[in-house]
């Protein structure tokens, strides 16, 4: 769902991107603050002072949820975990971070770094506040709001249920005092999951018996947040099953190769078509060259498949990720996920052995989970 995103430039070596349904929430915060806010808490600005500080606040609002989520992934970075890319979206940021932290307590500090620099700006941000409440009204409506605002941000994040800061925060605890990791991430999503069904209960009794409006917001974050700690923890139960088992294991060996020099058309309808599969390696005297999915074939427009080669359109070999025949089942669906792939191709001494597929690990979990394995 994240994948697609305007690129707004490396931060210490993050991609930061804007998804586009952050500017949902951008025109909205905007539009209350100009139409609603403003105009109700300071009476006597014009309606050019409204707007302006709106749209000021909306960016500045931003800028905080941006120094939150980069200063969780700088302490990833600094844990030696490597973190991809900072998504804004409608929610708030997403970090790509590419594995799980090792140790509680570097959980612990990873967690604790968001909520905290949330904390530290609203705190900035009153400061300023008080220092210019004398002198600018509009500037003093401004920082006020982000004042409140980030407080807001520390507090939401810090509700203890799991995959929340909070939840991050109190399983790294659990996991500390236990040395279970497995325990404490169910223990901190059954809290989180109880957590969203009483914001949803709630929200649903205030749509009835008060604001219909805040009720329905509150019921939707609940939702949000018993969907994201079921989900979390069934990502964990997954690369349970899959832990200790190699990707030689469940990879599919016969990969029809296809020549670079084939068109798009003439591999539509001679491999694709009747063969059903979604993936082909480019293969040229017994060497790989790339490879080529349903996804790039579907990037080409109709009218180019006749002249368009399968060596323009592949993703070729350096930049492809690859995965061995004895690499680890969990680590691929790590890889998976963070790449936001369907396949990878296993590569061993330079040679395509196999493909391995999303399809391939999910039958796998079924099978297991059906026979209780
Ligand atoms: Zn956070």
């Amino acid at each position: 769902m994240l994948k697609a995103g305007i690129p707004l430039g490396r931060f210490f070596g993050i991609s930061i991107k804007l998804h586009y349904s952050w500017f949902i929430i951008f025109v909205l915060v905007t539009w209350a603050l100009a139409t609603g806010y403003f105009p109700d808490s300071y009476p006597k600005w014009s309606l050019a002072a409204y707007w302006g500080i709106g749209v000021a606040t909306s960016l500045l609002f931003f800028v905080s949820v941006l120094a939150h989520e980069l200063s969780h992934s700088l302490v990833a970075q600094t844990a030696g975990i490597p973190v991809k890319s900072i998504t804004l979206f409608v929610f708030g940021g997403v970090s790509q971070i590419s594995k799980e932290p090792g140790s509680a307590n570097t959980e612990f500090r990873m967690a604790l770094a968001g909520p905290l620099s949330s904390l530290v700006l609203g705190g900035i941000f009153w400061g300023i506040h008080i220092a210019v409440k004398g002198a600018s009204e509009p500037l003093a409506g401004l920082t006020f709001w982000l004042a409140w605002i980030n407080a807001a941000l520390a507090g939401f994040n810090l509700i203890p249920g799991f995959p929340m800061d909070g939840g991050r925060v109190l399983r790294s605890i659990i996991w500390w005092r236990t040395g279970n990791l497995r325990n404490s991430t169910r223990i901190a999503s059954i809290i989180g999951r109880a957590i969203g069904y009483l914001f949803i209960f709630g929200g649903i009794f205030w749509i009835f018996w008060g604001n219909w409006l805040n009720g329905l917001w509150i019921a939707l974050i609940g939702w949000f947040l018993e969907t994201a700690a079921a989900g979390s923890y069934q990502q964990l139960a997954f690369q349970d099953i899959l832990r200790g088992h190699k990707v030689s294991e469940v990879m599919t060996r016969e990969c029809p190769a296809v020549s670079p020099k084939l068109t798009i058309e003439q591999l539509v309808h001679e491999y694709v078509l009747n063969s059903g599969r979604r993936c082909f390696p480019v293969v040229e005297d017994s060497h790989l060259l790339g490879l080529i999915t349903l996804n790039d074939i579907k990037g080409v427009s109709r009218e180019h498949r006749l002249t368009k080669t399968v060596k323009e359109t592949m993703t070729p070999l350096e930049k492809l990720k690859s995965v061995q025949p004895n690499d680890d089942l969990a680590n691929v669906l790590q890889l998976l996920t963070t790449e936001d792939i369907n396949q990878l191709p296993v590569i061993e001494n330079n040679n395509i052995v196999g493909m391995i597929a999303r399809d391939n690990l999910l039958s796998f979990i079924r099978t297991r989970s059906e026979l209780g394995m």
